[in-house]
């Protein structure tokens, strides 16, 4: 409750005014920040240290920034989500404990108080999720990046990080060739592997593990799963949705758990919102067991018991097709769904038909790859940084975002924890810098 409390306040000063919350001593001749990479745990980090009164530059690989936020608003932009604390934090599973300390400073309240800040008011959906009211990322991107422009902050794009050289100057390609830059104190915002066409390609993986720095590497994460379709399965019904269905599958510990949602037979596989909820458990279960076992029941509103009743009746001269779809409602992908797993002779055993349109088994064989996926696991391990998000191994040096070492599932919860990480971060730089110049 304390901590709600406190969060709240954080909102209402949010955006803080730039001239009342900078350090007084160092409004003008304030130490350097270098952030590298402009998503939005970047851009956040920015906002934070320059409002702090730190001089700041950012780098960005890409002609632009923040191109994985806006292919982020392309179907509705999710920002963030209207479930209440502490129930949120525990989105982000095992780093539920340490997340929950980021939110304690910048929950989601304060991100809807920062979109508001730019003019754009967001609303909840009736999933819990919530949206800015145009549902589009470009005009927040927009506002932000112009607002940091009027604030100071310095952007440098084509600018692709290259690591450090031996005197610690941070080594840059540029247009111009390579550029060294030195940096007082430094932000990495790299992202993580997924979409590396956006720009976040996980390269910084080896130029920190050879830094000294505990890095998970980076796994799928909100990803889609190979099952190993026949090809008629495959050639006929990839894209076909599977909706309604309800999901058994086991976690990691071991305890059996279901989910109700929608899914989309993919090529190789299945991939869809209610699969991505799943992709952490699951992915697990591969690592384990080498395969996952996932269950969908096909017929949610109908109960075993009236499908073994209604599928013993006759069927006549009527195809297989024709009795599921009169007998049980199932049609389209459900029924192929059945013809694939079903062996002949079972076709003609009601209990059995019943059974497997409740539970239909699938054998999970690989999580698609990573630059396929919405998110990364992995990533710098949060037991190798302090609480301000410097890395141990690197006096001055922060991460944030993405590349850090938590999952969560979509629905907001990924923007909500880079911006948070974010913002922990510039003012972790900002505190470290202001310590040093005293
Ligand atoms: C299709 C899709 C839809 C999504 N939808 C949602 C959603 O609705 N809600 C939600 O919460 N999340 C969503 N996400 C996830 C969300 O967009 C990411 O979690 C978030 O953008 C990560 O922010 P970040 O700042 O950590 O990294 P990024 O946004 O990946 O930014 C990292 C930046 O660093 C730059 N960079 C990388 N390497 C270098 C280098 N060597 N030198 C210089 N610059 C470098 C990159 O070019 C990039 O601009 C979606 C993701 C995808 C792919």
């Amino acid at each position: 409750m304390l901590a709600l409390k406190k969060s709240r306040a954080a909102l209402l000063q949010y955006p803080a005014p730039y001239s009342a919350t900078r350090m007084s001593s160092t409004s003008q001749h304030s130490p350097g920040l270098v952030i590298v990479g402009g998503g939005p745990s970047g851009l956040m980090a920015a906002e934070t240290a320059r409002a702090l009164g730190l001089e700041v530059d950012l780098y960005e690989a890409k002609g632009s920034v923040g191109r994985k936020f806006l292919i982020a608003g392309k179907g509705g932009m999710n920002l963030t989500h209207g479930e209440p604390r502490p129930a949120f934090d525990q989105r982000y599973g095992q780093r539920a404990g340490e997340l929950g300390r980021w939110l304690d400073d910048f929950d989601a309240d304060a991100l809807r108080c920062w979109a508001r800040s730019l003019g754009v008011e967001t609303f909840v959906g009736s999933s819990g999720r919530v949206f800015p009211s145009d549902l589009k990322a470009a005009p927040l991107l927009r506002g932000w990046v112009h607002r940091l422009r009027e604030s100071g902050v310095r952007f440098h794009v084509h600018h692709r990080w290259l690591g450090w050289r031996d005197d610690g100057a941070l080594r840059f390609a540029s247009p111009d060739g390579e550029r060294f830059v030195h940096a007082p104190a430094t932000v990495l915002a790299l992202g993580g592997g997924s979409w590396p066409q956006l720009g976040s390609d996980g390269a910084w993986q080896t130029l920190l593990a050879e830094r000294g720095v505990d890095v998970a590497p980076l796994q799928p994460s909100n990803c889609g799963f190979d099952v190993g379709w026949s090809a008629y399965l495959s050639s006929h019904h990839a894209g076909a949705p599977l909706k309604p269905v309800v999901a058994y599958w086991r976690d990691a510990s071991g305890r059996l758990q279901s989910r109700q949602g929608e899914c989309v037979i993919t090529q190789t596989g299945i991939e869809g919102s209610l699969i991505y909820a799943l992709s952490a458990d699951l992915r697990h279960a591969i690592a384990q067991q080498g395969h996952a076992v996932l269950e969908l029941d096909l017929a949610p509103d109908r109960t075993l018991d009236r499908l073994c009743r209604d599928l013993a009746k006759p069927r006549g001269h009527r195809s297989f097709t024709e009795h599921l779809r009169r007998q049980a409602g199932v049609t389209g992908v459900k029924t192929a769904l059945l013809h694939e797993i079903l062996e002949p002779a079972q076709r003609l055993d009601a209990a059995a038909i019943a059974r497997t349109i409740k539970r239909l088994p699938l054998r999970l064989q690989r999580p698609r790859p990573l630059a396929e996926a919405i998110s990364s696991a992995g990533g710098v391990r949060l037991e190798s940084m302090d609480d301000a998000l410097m890395l141990s191994a690197m006096p001055g040096v922060f991460c944030a975002g993405e590349m850090l070492d938590w999952e969560a599932p979509t629905g907001g919860y990924l923007l909500t924890a880079c911006f948070a990480s974010g913002y922990r971060a510039g003012r972790g730089a900002a505190a470290w810098l202001q310590r040093r110049s005293r």
